[in-house]
């Protein structure tokens, strides 16, 4: 849709041109949300494209992401031998409802600042242990986990103005093995769980993160693969009834009900 209260289109070729932040100011990465709705306290657009940030930049340490990385260059990338976490990228893609408008304008940052729990980009990078690293305005750039970047329905720790410049997924984590599960209440809806383990060759380190089903992330972490009962407990412990978020995609009790059936699921293919 026509945004008709923008005014001006800024298109910098380093972030540090937008020194100054006020009211008004919007970060454009793919603009699928932005252009999806009146934006009417937005009069100026930053278009994130001009800083040309190499989208996937893979190394021994692992893959940093660009936040301007589309979802197709995502796609597309093959991995080197031994990051054998790769093809939950394309589940986890897979599980983004989109149009092809979507899947070639979208990036991996747009989705994960949106903060939604059916964040197919947040379920993916939170489970692979992914680090963003943050860029405010006229501060030193920080690093937060993304399972602690979003914060709640929409909510997230950026503060006024600040950037997320990059994602880095640990080559660690990528070496991991993984099962990945996600339903929807109807044929290709928004997410109402999507559930994500990732276990070490020799069976340790087992991480459970659950999305979608719970308005921000939430991780379990066992040293080794726990037994049915110790998964259920512990999902007990960590995910109290109140825990669940309830909307048009699944109401709270059926989450907790298919958070406990897929993640037993997920505990069995790794076992
Ligand atoms: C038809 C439709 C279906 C959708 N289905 C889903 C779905 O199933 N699951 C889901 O999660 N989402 C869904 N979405 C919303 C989706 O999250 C966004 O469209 C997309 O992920 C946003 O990416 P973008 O790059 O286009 O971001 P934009 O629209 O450009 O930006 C989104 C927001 O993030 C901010 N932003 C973007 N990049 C940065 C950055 N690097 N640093 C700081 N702030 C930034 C922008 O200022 C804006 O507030 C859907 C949207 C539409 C229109």
């Amino acid at each position: 849709m026509n945004l008709n209260t923008i005014t001006e289109v800024k298109r910098p070729t380093s972030a540090d041109e937008i020194s100054q932040w006020r009211d008004g100011y919007a970060w454009l990465a793919g603009g699928t949300w932005l252009f999806s709705e009146p934006q009417v306290a937005v009069d100026t657009l930053i278009d994130l494209d001009t800083l040309g940030w190499a989208p996937l930049t893979a190394t021994a340490a692992g893959l940093e992401i660009a936040a301007t990385c589309r979802i197709a260059d995502l796609h597309a990338f093959k991995a080197p031998t031994g990051w054998r976490a790769v093809p939950l990228f394309n589940e986890c893609i897979d599980a983004f409802l989109m149009s092809f408008k979507i899947w070639n304008a979208a990036t991996v940052g747009g989705n994960v600042c949106m903060s939604l729990p059916a964040g197919a980009m947040i379920s993916l990078t939170a489970a692979l242990e992914g680090v963003g690293t943050l860029w405010p305005r006229g501060g030193k750039p920080r690093e937060v986990p993304i399972v602690d970047f979003v914060t709640g329905n929409h909510q997230n720790v950026l503060q006024k103005g600040e950037l997320l410049r990059s994602i880095h997924l640990p080559a660690s984590a990528l070496s991991k093995r993984f099962a990945m599960r996600q339903v929807s209440l109807t044929h290709l809806g928004r997410s109402a769980a999507l559930i994500v383990g990732t276990v070490g060759n020799d069976g340790s380190d087992f991480l459970l993160t659950v999305t979608a089903a719970t308005p921000r992330p939430r991780q379990l972490r066992f040293a080794r693969l726990p037994s049915a009962a110790e998964l259920r407990q512990a999902i007990d412990r960590e995910l109290p009834a109140d825990a669940y978020f309830q909307d048009v995609h699944g109401s709270a009790p059926y989450k907790r009900h298919i958070t406990y059936y897929l993640a037993e699921q997920i505990r069995t293919e790794l076992a």
